[in-house]
């Protein structure tokens, strides 16, 4: 069972996690979801969880105080925990990393938002033995806060645990899958289904042929011809 923690200002924000796939995986005890409201651990009565910047500049920074509270909170000191601080400037989430997420048993996502969170957070748990601390970007972009981010790289791990999906077939030959040689770079061939004849646009021919070997010489080959016009944008 992977258990996921998230904090977050806006627990809200969180609610499709119980959707799907991953709300068929909590029934399933094969994930466990939680969702933390960070103003929880404020004894304000703003309940204020940000502050202005040292060294000045604009906008306001989230206060280690209560991200400390927080994760000391739903954590014990005998269990290994990856702790994932979103940020853009972050390592890019990869369908390597949701490998690598995906055999973990307890992930805190830190959701941040405003101009992000105090750098000594990641710091303090960097240097604590059980603590793992990655700081993940889902791309070259700035959101306005870590949940939709957290949802991304739950949903893309989630489905790597086994059991997960129905058909875990699946997970082969998929766009950036990764085999036991490693990573396979291919981005995945287009799929078809009925019926045959849409608006004048037909299947292809080979996918109608019952040949199996020629269907997966057809799909190796379109897989290689999209890769390639990625590459090439
Ligand atoms: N001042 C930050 C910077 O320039 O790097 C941007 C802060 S952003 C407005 C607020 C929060 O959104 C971040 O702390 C982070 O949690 C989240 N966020 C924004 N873009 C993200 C991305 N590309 N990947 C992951 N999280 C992101």
């Amino acid at each position: 069972m992977l258990q996921i923690d998230l904090i977050s200002i806006f627990p809200e924000y969180l609610a499709p996690l119980k959707l799907s796939l991953l709300g068929k995986a909590q029934d399933k005890q094969l994930l466990s979801i939680n969702i933390h409201d960070l103003r929880d651990q404020t004894a304000d009565v703003h309940h204020s969880v940000d502050d202005t910047p040292y060294g000045g500049g604009a906008g306001m920074v989230m206060s280690p105080v209560a991200w400390g509270d927080a994760i000391d909170q739903i954590t014990k000191d005998d269990e290994i925990v990856d702790l994932i601080i979103l940020t853009p400037a972050g390592r890019k989430f990869t369908q390597k990393i949701a490998l690598e997420f995906s055999k973990s048993k307890h992930i805190i996502f830190a959701c941040g938002r405003y101009e992000g969170i105090d750098a000594r957070v990641g710091q303090y748990y960097a240097d604590k033995a059980n603590f793992r601390v990655h700081e993940i970007s889902i791309g070259d972009y700035v959101l306005g806060g870590g949940e939709v981010a957290a949802m991304v790289i739950i949903e893309a791990t989630a489905r790597l645990i086994p059991g997960v999906l129905g058909n875990p077939d699946s997970l082969k030959e998929e766009s950036h899958s990764i085999t036991g040689d490693g990573e396979d770079l291919l981005v995945e061939y287009p799929n078809y289904t009925k019926p045959a004849n849409w608006r004048g646009l037909e299947v292809p021919q080979v996918l109608l042929s019952g040949n199996h070997g020629e269907i997966a010489k057809w799909r190796k080959a379109q897989a290689e011809r999209r890769t390639r016009e990625l590459g090439s944008e």
